[in-house]
């Protein structure tokens, strides 16, 4: 089976760099014969993009810097033109001050706080609205969020604030969009080393401390997020909507560590 995604057409934002959670997502959508196009930040992310893009037939690798709706827009309108409708949409989009991504939650600027939301949670309803405007026949959207959104996880502070506010748009925007068959789902995923990841102060710990205590006494891989999204962007998830599905080896079921970590 290697047709899931034939005939359809998405587009991908947040590629940074071949460790991205994006291209983990698509390399699996361009393995399953999907059309993809690219978002990149800036040119020098652009200048790692463009490879990647090529490696999976991309011929749409468009600047988008979701802090300007004008450039939100601009995507929006290439993707109509080149391509008239879209399928699906990948955002995996974050990020704030790494500054404040230690120390105190209370201590969280105003600043910050309105710029982490704009990019990590409103980015994902503006999208979505274009997205969907293009989107006659229905479609997905797929945003990336992290447990630190309904527990507390060292140092992640304002961004488990804008990943709940995520969550929260995923289910607003299932219901929004549901009668016109567009599904809107989140996946959340457990540490990845990534760009965005090393933002947040000592990440390597909370990396080691998941994979010792996760049921499945690992981490997880941008393979493995991408299988799941090929599943919520595919036919495969046709009655799934709202939903925040964990790809991170299980460990927000744990409700303390494993026995082998309390004796050691
Ligand atoms: P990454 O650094 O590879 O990707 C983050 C992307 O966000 C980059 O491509 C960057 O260009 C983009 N971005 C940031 N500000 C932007 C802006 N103003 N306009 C446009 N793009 C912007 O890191 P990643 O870990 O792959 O992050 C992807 C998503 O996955 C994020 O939403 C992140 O919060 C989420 N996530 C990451 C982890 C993890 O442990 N790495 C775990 C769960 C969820």
């Amino acid at each position: 089976m290697n047709e899931l995604m034939k005939g359809k057409r998405g587009l991908v934002m947040g590629v940074a760099n071949d460790h991205s959670i994006a291209w983990g997502i698509a390399q699996k959508l361009h393995a399953q014969g999907a059309e993809l196009a690219f978002t990149y930040q800036g040119e020098a992310f652009g200048r790692r993009v463009k490879p990647l893009a090529d490696k999976v037939d991309a011929r749409l690798i468009v600047p988008c810097d979701v802090e300007d709706s004008a450039s939100v827009a601009s995507v929006f309108e290439t993707l109509q033109s080149e391509w008239g409708s879209i399928d699906f949409l990948v955002h995996a989009i974050g990020f704030s001050d790494k500054n404040e991504l230690k120390g105190l939650y209370a201590d969280t600027t105003r600043d910050n706080f309105v710029r982490t939301m704009v990019i990590s949670c409103y980015s994902f309803t503006e999208v979505a609205r274009e997205a969907a405007k293009i989107m006659p026949n229905g479609g997905s959207l797929l945003t990336l969020t992290y447990a630190g959104s309904v527990r507390v996880m060292p140092n992640y502070n304002v961004m488990g604030v804008a990943k709940a506010g995520l969550e929260a748009s995923v289910r607003y925007l299932a219901n929004d969009y549901g009668p016109r068959d567009i599904r809107v789902n989140a996946i959340s995923a457990g540490p990845v080393r990534t760009l965005a990841g090393a933002g947040i102060a000592d990440a390597r710990h909370m990396y080691t401390y998941q994979q010792r205590n996760s049921p499945l006494r690992r981490n997880i891989g941008i393979e493995e997020v991408g299988n799941s999204a090929l599943y919520l962007l595919s036919e495969m998830a046709s009655g799934v909507t709202g939903e925040i599905h964990y790809v991170d080896s299980g460990y927000h079921i744990t409700s303390m560590p494993t026995l082998d970590e309390l004796k050691n």
